[in-house]
């Protein structure tokens, strides 16, 4: 306990002397999130600055072991971390498919080899990663994909196309399932692949959102050559590696609930709730169900990492999360009235509340839609028979 105490002393001097002002500021847009990847953009010195001073730690991934970039955190001391970052509205310094999905899944599956070679850069924010899984006749039914891998020997020879790629267009590498056995019952035939973007034969084409952004592509291998060893897990075995990544998207997608660092909505919206009885019922019906989220988040991720979750609990969370972030943006539209759903206007800061309640639409499909979690859980977790 003292030691604890000790650590969160340190802790929050560290913070107070490294986290630059700026990366105290909360998230306004994409743009002021850090990606990091091979030619990285940043939008300030002060980005820069913030996350080089956390990977040097090992803070963009405090409880990985430290030989793999680490911090080498116990759970405990990670909880605090995050305690005394929320303290001070400390932005996360990197977002990283590599850090939420891909990491975990090479910590549980990946040979030393590959653990050495590959999490130490993510960690970094040297590579950046996207998900090759979906593909158009492939989506929920993920285990009927087709894009193949023919064995050459030395080599893979990748043919095929995904789709809703999200960052396709700007990740260095990918982490792609794809059919090494295509006469093996469909989920014991698929294999889990790395390999880099700029491998000769891959393209991709950007998909436009209803919300104006074009964050995600079409992806297409003509021919792709993939060194043998970049196989994770067993060949022919990529459904296991699949399903536990997919765990740790639904439980990354689940945070979107939280709603970042904000206080209750009800203390945001204020004024605009003054005349409106009934809005302001619904907002209050809001902050109780976004505390009882909260509370069953904490407890969730404690129970995870002292490895007693359900394997089925993500997508429990996944579902309850982005259900309560599409309501608050519901409830944030209804405040602001028509001024709401201007687009472009400077008035309506460039239409950042409509844009980002049309964002919300995709929560419950990304990561598996809620109609599959709802199944998941009343399979696994409560028993009722498979459809
Ligand atoms: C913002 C966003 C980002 C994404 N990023 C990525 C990414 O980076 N990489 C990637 O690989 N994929 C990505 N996806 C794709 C996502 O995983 C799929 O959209 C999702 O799995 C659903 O598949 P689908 O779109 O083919 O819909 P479908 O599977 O065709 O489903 C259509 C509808 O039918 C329902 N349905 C289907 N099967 C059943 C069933 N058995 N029982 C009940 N209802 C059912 C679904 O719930 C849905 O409402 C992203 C999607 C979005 C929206």
């Amino acid at each position: 306990m003292a030691d604890l105490e000790g650590f969160r002393r340190e802790t929050r001097a560290w913070l107070e002397a490294n986290c630059p002002a700026e990366m105290r500021q909360p998230i306004r847009d994409e743009s002021d999130l850090c990606w990091g990847g091979r030619d990285p953009v940043f939008k300030s010195e002060a980005q820069r600055a913030w996350l080089e001073a956390m990977a040097a730690r090992g803070w963009t991934v405090p409880d990985w072991p430290k030989e793999y970039g680490g911090g080498g955190l116990s759970a405990e001391e990670t909880k605090i971390l995050r305690q005394e970052m929320a303290r001070i509205g400390a932005r996360e310094p990197l977002y990283s498919f590599g850090i939420s999905m891909l990491g975990p899944a090479l910590l549980k599956y990946g040979t030393e080899a590959q653990k050495r070679h590959y999490l130490p850069p993510i960690a970094r924010g040297e590579i950046r990663w996207c998900q090759g899984y979906s593909e158009p006749n492939a989506g929920s039914d993920l285990a009927s994909l087709r894009t193949r891998a023919e064995d050459k020997g030395d080599h893979w020879l990748v043919n095929g196309q995904k789709i809703w790629t999200s960052y396709a267009d700007k990740a260095d590498w990918i982490f792609c399932l794809v059919r090494t056995d295509p006469s093996a019952p469909k989920h014991r035939g698929i294999s889990f692949l790395l390999f880099d973007m700029k491998s000769p034969g891959v393209s991709t084409r950007p998909i436009l959102l209803i919300s104006g952004y074009s964050p995600f592509c079409e992806t297409f291998f003509d021919n792709v050559k993939v060194p043998r060893q970049q196989v994770v897990g067993e060949v022919n075995k990529g459904w296991d590696v699949a399903k536990y990544l997919l765990g740790h998207e639904r439980e990354m997608i689940s945070g979107f609930g939280l709603g970042g660092a904000s206080a209750s909505l009800g203390a945001r919206l204020g004024p605009a709730l003054a005349d409106d009885p009934l809005l302001r019922a619904q907002v209050a019906r809001f902050d109780v169900d976004a505390l009882a989220f909260r509370a069953m988040s904490e407890r969730f991720i404690d129970e995870l990492k002292a490895g007693r979750a359900h394997p089925a609990q993500p997508s429990m969370m996944k579902y309850a999360g982005t259900e309560l972030n599409k309501a608050r943006h519901e409830l944030i539209v209804a405040a602001g009235g028509a001024d709401a759903l201007e687009w472009e206007s400077e008035r309506s800061d460039g239409g950042r509340a409509a844009r980002e309640w049309l964002r919300t639409k995709a929560n419950s499909i990304e990561g598996g839609t809620s109609e599959i979690q709802l199944a998941i859980v009343a399979k696994r977790i409560l028993g009722l028979p498979g459809a």
